[in-house]
């Protein structure tokens, strides 16, 4: 039985692997933010501020950041309508840790976007780098799926940094060319050390508080898994700085390690893994 389930996910993985193989070096687009979401998950609100922690552990499951994530790749592959499709997999997952005011607005066919400004647009943006060619449409989309909720000017902004973040990194900007463009277009300030932020960072879902630390993350990191483990190390909302950042490091390393890829998929259920891999296998290409 063991040699079965073992088979059966060996198989998923190599699946994954087999939509992108040969156009883009084996990137899944989703998994980095998928994967933050899932190796965060146990430490939110638990104030860790260490790099030394076990990736997965029997808590380890994905949370609203991977569903509404794959909610915006499906509703890029399909009529663009994000509200429509943030709440159809708000329906899907009801009980994935989504805040309060989203949890109402999506339970409401009618509601209006209700301003927020909190991380929630940056988290679930990424697909957007992965899928559009241009840093225009990038950030023109990116907006169009931050306002139905998050329109609020820090809402929006997070969400268009994190998407031309994933796009500058996929289309191979170094770390030095994505900070200034960062830095300059969003006027976020991404010079404080993790090390330093660390003394004093404490649970901030809002999306400035959230967004520039989750990049800075990405950019002191020397692969995939040290990005993951700088953004969780900072404390309090752990899966959405390790969502945000994985997804700008998996863009930028175009490599994931193949054990880490295959304890996080093994979470995800039958629906999230295959609108990951049709996702995959219509943008994953190289510019
Ligand atoms: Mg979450």
């Amino acid at each position: 039985m063991r040699q079965l389930y073992i088979l059966y996910h060996y198989l998923i993985v190599n699946i994954l692997y087999y939509f992108c193989s040969g156009i883009r070096e084996g990137v899944i687009p989703l998994l980095g933010a998928i994967i933050g979401d899932i190796i965060g998950s146990p430490y939110e609100h638990s104030f860790i501020k260490t790099e030394e922690f076990p990736l997965f552990i029997e808590k380890s499951t994905f949370t609203d950041d991977t569903v509404l994530t794959v909610a915006i790749a499906d509703g890029v592959m399909g009529d663009r309508d994000y509200s429509k499709s943030l709440r159809q997999y708000h329906r899907l997952y009801p009980d994935r840790g989504y805040g309060d005011s989203f949890s109402l607005w999506a339970s409401s066919e009618t509601s209006k976007p209700y301003g927020s400004f909190g991380n929630g647009s940056a988290m679930r943006v990424s697909p957007i780098g992965f899928a559009f060619n241009d840093l225009e449409s990038v950030v023109l989309e990116a907006t169009r799926s931050a306002e139905v909720t998050h329109n609020h000017t820090e809402g929006i902004k997070g969400a268009q940094a994190t998407a031309s973040a994933v796009f500058l990194a996929r289309i191979g900007k170094t770390k030095r060319e994505i900070a200034d463009y960062i830095e300059s277009s969003f006027d976020y300030d991404l010079t404080e050390p993790i090390a330093s932020v660390r003394k004093w960072y404490s649970f901030d879902p809002t999306s400035h508080g959230t967004v520039p630390h989750s990049i800075r993350a990405f950019l002191e990191s020397k692969d995939f898994v040290d990005a993951i483990r700088k953004a969780v190390s900072l404390g309090g909302d752990s899966d959405t700085l390790a969502c945000i950042a994985g997804s700008i490091a998996h863009a930028y390393y175009r490599h994931i390690p193949d054990r880490v890829v295959e304890e996080a998929v093994h979470l995800l259920d039958d629906r999230l893994r295959s609108v990951t891999q049709e996702f995959c296998s219509r943008f994953c290409v190289l510019l």
